[in-house]
């Protein structure tokens, strides 16, 4: 998958600071206003705009002279969403579904537990990686998202936490659309932005992935403390194949020695994500399988029931066979959980608000009904 396509964090001239480091945006707006011979403290409080607030105009920075303003649009862009559709499950958990400028539309879900308010963000619209359980998947891929449009997704549900009384984003996972290490350029970048500038703490964000090893190895050596996930779903190449298409081109060998290095270079556990398919990856023989594998890297086991998709007949795996598996890894000594879906009544699945707003992607069969559930 290439990493080449990422739009600009230019617009006609102008940088998007919403995708810079917190310290290029302050070298970008010193030298904007010492060529200007403008005061410099203005540069503080368009930083305060951009950190604290949500606006997405350089006119709505109302403690700016109209002039400045102006010059400042002239130079410099933020990435702006508009709200499309909004859903709010029972269990809190709240989906957006945002209009990017040139019409795309992408999803970020916030799921709030106890204290803990997670985002989860979406990385590109679509995605080309076509695992078979994925309405992202089906709708595929349009575009990479630039560093600015990730960060803007966090701004817009920061905004939207603090007039519901939310309270703050504690977490970020990229989890959302598309696979965050097929863009790897715009994910670092957001990365440093919403770390360093916006002061999410690295262990608090955790990358999600099907297994891109050389993303792998770039977050790795990178000096924060990002989490890392692991779609797995399957512990054997042969039917991870038939889930995830990228198994072909990295294969489990090569994606455990990956992990097994971010794994020793971060001292940081790494987390299974296992959705359990009845009938298809919830073989008895395969708890031992998986059970090896999170051994061998020491990694963290999410059992998740299968929730029903849309154009697929799968159904959950049986509550007996999700503890047999749990039973059979905690003997081997694996840190492991059963997570249940969060949002089941919205289609808060990845992709599943942005497929409905499309038409039904060609040769998918009808739906089956059933609120869509994103597996990663
Ligand atoms: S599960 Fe992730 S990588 Fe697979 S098709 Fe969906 S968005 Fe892409």
């Amino acid at each position: 998958m290439s990493d080449t396509s990422n739009p600009s964090t230019h617009d006609a001239g102008r940088s998007d600071l919403l995708g810079l480091s917190p310290e290029e945006v302050d070298a970008r707006l010193a030298e904007h206003f010492e060529t200007r011979g403008q005061v410099r403290y203005r540069a503080d409080q368009v930083r305060a705009w951009i950190y604290e607030s949500s606006v997405d105009s350089f006119d709505d920075m109302t403690n700016l002279p109209m002039d400045v303003r102006h010059d400042l649009s002239l130079s410099f862009m933020l990435s702006s969403l508009q709200l499309d559709t909004i859903s709010r499950s029972t269990d809190g958990t709240v989906k957006h579904l945002w209009r990017l400028r040139d019409g795309e539309l992408i999803e970020s879900v916030l799921i709030p537990e106890g204290a803990r308010l997670t985002l989860c963000l979406s990385s590109q619209v679509g995605c080309a990686v076509g695992c078979t359980f994925c309405a992202t998947g089906w709708a595929g891929f349009s575009r990479q998202l630039s560093a600015g449009e990730i960060v803007a997704q966090f701004r817009a549900s920061r905004a939207w936490a603090r007039q519901n009384e939310y309270g703050p984003i504690t977490n970020i996972v990229y989890m959302g659309m598309g696979e965050p290490l097929a863009n790897r350029a715009a994910v670092h970048a957001s990365l440093t932005a919403l770390n360093r500038g916006f002061g999410v703490g690295s262990r608090r964000i955790t990358v999600s992935t099907v297994g891109l090893t050389p993303g792998i190895r770039e977050l790795a050596a990178r000096p924060e403390q990002f989490g890392l996930a692991l779609s797995l779903h399957a512990p054997v190449s042969e039917l991870r194949r038939t889930l995830i298409p990228m198994e072909k081109r990295h294969p489990l060998p090569e994606l455990m020695a990956a992990l097994r290095e971010f794994r020793e270079t971060k001292g940081r556990r790494v987390t299974f994500e296992y959705t359990m398919i009845r009938d298809v990856n919830d073989d008895e023989a395969l708890a031992s399988t998986l059970a090896d594998l999170a051994s061998g890297v020491r990694a963290f086991v999410n059992l998740i029931p299968f929730n029903p998709i849309p154009y697929q007949d799968w159904l959950p795996s049986e509550p007996e066979r999700i503890a047999h598996f749990k039973r059979v890894l905690e003997a081997a000594g694996v840190a492991v959980a059963i997570r249940e879906p969060r949002g089941r009544d919205i289609d808060a699945a990845c992709g599943q608000l942005r497929a409905n707003a499309l038409v039904r992607p060609q040769g998918a069969p009808k739906a089956v009904g059933g609120s869509a559930q994103r597996i990663r």
